[in-house]
């Protein structure tokens, strides 16, 4: 039972300005179609919301626009102003579709279906895939249909469905991708790239890049449910908030993993199946087994016609985004804790002989040996199958500076200075040394107020109060508290550092280093790579906080204390260094905690409640399809 539109709702009217230019100029492929009713009423729209996102069933969708009209009516009723009647509020017309879902609540069974029918959010569906998975509990294995969103097959919905979004997430413009190419110009990925030989290619290739994570899942009492993979993908020069720019490959508990590997060896198999499609922009006359489509079916008829129809867009993996955990963990990438068998999958750095720790970039053994394509090659014989995929190498894997630098080198270096200050620089006692500081990194903030604040410091937050040198400091908190902490700490130690103090001076020089690099990001936000004077600088400000980082990790604790502790973290943020004039780090940016991943924790939590682990994927993946459909449409807000 469909229910009737009675009016057609102008999408341009959620959007404004220049977007709505841009969009006047596109095909009217939105136009064409009925948008759905509920879009008029605020509590319509908030309704249709909660229960695409799975955060609503149909029935208290339906029970509650039924209750609010009926509130309306009596307050209609029992108004005195004359000729008042229900049709004098038009807007109210979404409630009544919503009120009517399941024959006005009474068939419960149809009203999911009804509800689709209304807002037509059936534009995206997941395909299944069958994996085998680890049978939970036992020893065994057997076979799932996993959902899972393929690349290539969102990246030409988008295309043929979504115009608006397509502009804004994916592809800003053909000029746009231009001047993303020119500036990789030198990336080693570029040389010999088989896309180059394209008529056209700078103006079709989009680059696109994946992030993945393990996840943790708390709060849905399922013992399987602790912790799960999210896949993920983005346009590298598509712009939105981070729910609105990735879109979802796959979310998949741990617990199906099987240990043997084969699970995941498989899922990345298919996801190559998937990538290779997007970068010949084309169907494939195959499906991800390896079996040909039939002739007669869509696919078969549909294979080898383009994905983006003539303006024939493909997309190119670019980069990889993730924690050195996840690299390890997904491409096999060498292990970053195990130092003497060699750290780093960037160059064959170790202990002794190519020392990771050295970071004079004259001197230095491992940085002339850093691999380049060639050589990596040769290093590494069993890669995983993603860099099976044609100009997919070490360096499409970007290293996450919010990891190395932010959760990593900063959170020691910061925290050691913090340590100096209340137990060492200051005459006080801790307590009241640090009340000290935090006076100077309040004082900073207020005059730099965009900076996101830490709201209090404790010393527990940076080491044992009952034992503060036990242990190398490392200081709590969230990657953009601790970057924002950087230079209000900076200005805090030259007020109180002695000047002639060798060790003071060189924590000085690292501070102003460590604030300079983050500042160069800062300054180039919309480059995609690094122009050259600013990638030299961010090399050399990086290699000199490296140095004197290893000069003060060698000196305090041959004096006694446990501060400035160095980790391979430093190692990697060296090769971030090195790279920067290829592609900017922040491109890398591993946004943990934010809209994208909360909203699919969030979807996951709920549906685990009322399901298994084998069923999860897709019904996670359903609610995924409805709620990014509202993004996609502006209707997300
Ligand atoms: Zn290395």
């Amino acid at each position: 039972m469909p229910i009737e539109l009675p009016i057609e709702l102008p999408i341009e009217s959620h959007l404004q300005g220049g977007v709505l230019q841009r969009r006047a100029n596109m095909r009217p492929r939105i136009e064409g179609r009925v948008l759905p009713l509920v879009l008029q009423s605020r509590l319509g729209r908030f309704l249709v919301r909660q229960w695409a996102w799975g955060m609503m069933s149909p029935q208290q969708v339906q029970k509650t626009a039924s209750l609010e009209l009926q509130d309306f009516r009596q307050l209609v009723e029992n108004c005195s102003v004359p000729n008042v009647t229900m049709q004098s509020f038009p807007r109210l017309e979404d409630l009544e579709a919503l009120a009517r879902l399941g024959n006005s609540g009474e068939l419960k069974n149809n009203m999911n279906r009804d509800l689709m029918e209304l807002t037509d959010l059936q534009a995206i569906r997941p395909s299944t895939t069958r994996l085998p998975v680890k049978k939970v509990g036992t020893p065994w294995g057997i076979y799932c249909d996993i959902s899972i969103l393929w690349p290539h097959s969102l990246f030409a919905t988008i295309f043929n469905s979504f115009q608006g979004a397509w502009c804004e997430r994916i592809c800003p413009s053909k000029d746009e991708l231009e001047k993303f190419w020119d500036s990789q110009a030198n990336h080693p990925n570029l040389k010999d790239h088989p896309m180059t030989k394209r008529a056209n290619w700078k103006r079709r290739a989009v680059p696109i890049a994946i992030h993945g994570d393990g996840v943790p899942v708390t709060g849905c009492g399922k013992s399987w449910c602790k912790s799960m993979l999210v896949l993920s993908w983005c346009s590298m020069v598509g712009h939105g908030s981070t729910l609105e720019m990735n879109f979802l490959i796959v979310s998949m508990m741990s617990a199906l993993f099987m240990k043997s590997g084969t699970t995941k060896q498989l899922l990345w198999k298919r996801i190559v199946w998937s990538l290779q499609q997007l970068f010949d922009g084309q169907w494939s006359a195959y499906d991800e087994y390896g079996a040909k489509y039939g002739d007669r079916t869509p696919e078969g008829r549909r294979a080898g016609t383009n994905l983006c129809g003539d303006d024939g867009f493909f997309g190119v993996l670019w980069g990889l985004k993730q924690d050195l955990e996840h690299l390890v963990s997904e491409f096999g990438w060498k292990d970053y804790r195990r130092l003497d068998t060699g750290p780093c999958g960037f160059c064959p750095c170790d202990v002794n002989t190519f020392p990771w720790k050295d970071f004079r970039l004259a001197k230095s053994l491992w940085i002339p040996r850093a691999y380049d394509i060639c050589t990596w090659l040769a290093s590494w014989r069993n890669k995983h199958c993603i860099f099976d995929l044609s100009g997919v190498t070490l360096f499409t894997v970007i290293v996450d500076m919010l990891h190395v630098k932010y959760l990593g080198t900063d959170m020691y270096f910061n925290a050691s200075v913090l340590w100096l200050l209340c137990f060492k620089v200051l005459p006080g006692d801790c307590h009241a040394n640090l009340e000290i500081v935090w006076q100077a990194v309040l004082q900073w903030y207020d005059s730099n107020p965009s900076a996101e604040r830490y709201s209090n410091l404790k010393l527990s937050m940076f080491c044992k109060p009952a034992s503060p040198n036990a242990s190398f400091p490392v200081l709590k908190g969230k990657a953009a508290e601790i970057r924002a902490l950087t230079p209000a700490l900076y200005s805090c130690w030259c007020k109180y550092m002695d000047p002639r103090d060798t060790q003071h001076k060189e924590i000085k020089v690292a501070l102003a280093c460590s604030v300079r690099v983050d500042r160069i990001l800062d300054e180039q936000k919309g480059a995609y790579a690094l122009p050259a004077v600013a990638a030299r600088e961010f090399k050399t400000m990086i290699f000199s906080f490296l140095v004197v980082q290893n000069s003060l990790g060698k000196w305090y604790p041959e004096h006694g204390m446990k501060l400035f502790n160095v980790t391979i973290k430093s190692h990697y943020l060296a090769h971030l260094g090195l790279n920067a004039v290829h592609i900017n780090p922040r491109l890398g940016f591993c946004f943990q905690g934010e809209d994208f991943m909360g909203k699919i924790k969030m979807i996951t939590g709920m549906s685990a409640r009322g399901n298994n682990i084998y069923e999860l994927s897709g019904k996670t993946l359903a609610k995924y399809c409805r709620g990014m459909q509202l993004v996609l449409e502006g209707r997300g807000d």
